[in-house]
């Protein structure tokens, strides 16, 4: 008996405008995908914010090309999903759309949720952050005060025309941690330098990708002198990425959308982890099917930021739990992706 595939575009409506320092959108087109086989239905995600360059079209365009006998042997998953990425260069969240709907099935099949099969603490997840993009000081404080009773970390898009307005309203909002996220926004070395000894006296935690994810020169050099610690996100996209970074970054931002998937997540998560780099586990806009996803890795995380289901209105799965600030994987088997019901 062979799989069968199916493709489902879906639109994410905001509950937000969502501004960076780059783009600004109120919607983010996903691609809702099923394996399914002997009545076991696998479920994943390609969601597709506009910097991957991805589309619903590429993405179902890529997935019905391939070839289904590659799941001849469903648990050959290392042979499969290395024959899958070298079908044609990128298509990464369509990858790990594929990645993601093997895995539920498979964890479905085995009757264990995946963070059991990889021997994780579920336990040991850290809390996560809520992202506020960029807005307007008044409005971020006041979100930002709202958003501090639930969450216990709060990340704060920057590169725009405000930012220290935007911080200062924000920590005379709230004493909550805050993490800062400038999207490649600050091109002058010596400039983004001020703003990170700036945000050091304001308690900020970590600043990701402050400069362009080719300056790797000025990265560095702003990395030697920087009193907090520097992510790179937009700069490592695989495995592949992450010893380039050791040297240059403190930690990096993993992304099952970037990677192509939970398997090369894994690599990365351990690989820079060797490398004694600090690991983010990150996510896009995203419905609950890819947050259930990456929650299956959040406990091997230092720093979680999985709120993208959080940022929807429409998400049509039921939400993974949450608690104490913390977004969990359920107990269920597979990756624990239910449909909504309501
Ligand atoms: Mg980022």
């Amino acid at each position: 008996m062979t799989f069968t595939l199916r493709c489902r575009p879906y639109t994410l409506e905001l509950k937000h405008r969502f501004t960076l320092a780059h783009s600004s959108r109120t919607t983010t087109p996903t691609l809702l995908v099923e394996l399914e086989r002997d009545g076991i239905v696998g479920r994943g995600e390609a969601a597709m914010p506009p910097y991957l360059g991805e589309t619903q079209d590429t993405a179902r365009a890529f997935l019905t090309a391939i070839d289904l006998s590659v799941l001849d042997d469903p648990f050959a998953v290392a042979r499969a999903l290395a024959t899958v990425d070298t079908l044609a260069p990128g298509n990464t969240a369509a990858k790990a759309a594929f990645d993601i709907a093997l895995h539920d099935w498979l964890g479905q099949r085995l009757g264990q949720p995946h963070w059991r099969v990889l021997g994780l603490d579920r336990d040991a997840t850290p809390a996560t952050s809520f992202t506020l993009g960029i807005d307007d000081p008044d409005q971020l404080a006041e979100r930002a005060a709202d958003a501090a009773r639930t969450f216990r970390a709060l990340k704060i898009k920057l590169g725009g025309e405000h930012d220290r307005d935007a911080i200062t309203a924000i920590r005379r909002a709230t004493d909550v941690a805050l993490r800062v996220d400038v999207n490649q926004g600050w091109r002058d070395r010596e400039a983004a330098l001020a703003e990170l000894r700036w945000l050091a006296d304001r308690g900020i935690e970590l600043v990701e990708q402050p400069m362009p994810r080719d300056d790797r020169e000025g990265t560095a050099w702003l990395r030697k002198r920087s009193p907090l610690p520097i992510f790179a996100d937009e700069a490592v996209q695989r495995l592949a990425d992450v010893a380039a970074a050791a040297g240059v970054y403190d930690g990096v931002n993993v992304k099952l959308m970037k990677c192509t998937g939970l398997r090369e997540a894994h690599a990365m998560l351990v690989t820079a982890r060797a490398l004694g780099l600090r690991v983010m586990l990150g996510c896009m806009t995203e419905t609950s099917c890819g947050i259930a996803a990456a929650a299956q890795l959040a406990s091997l995380a230092d720093v979680v930021d999985l709120d993208g289901a959080l940022l929807v209105q429409n998400d049509p799965f039921e939400p993974m739990p949450f608690a104490d600030g913390r977004v969990l994987p359920n107990e269920l088997p597979g990756l624990g992706v239910m449909p909504r019901t309501r």
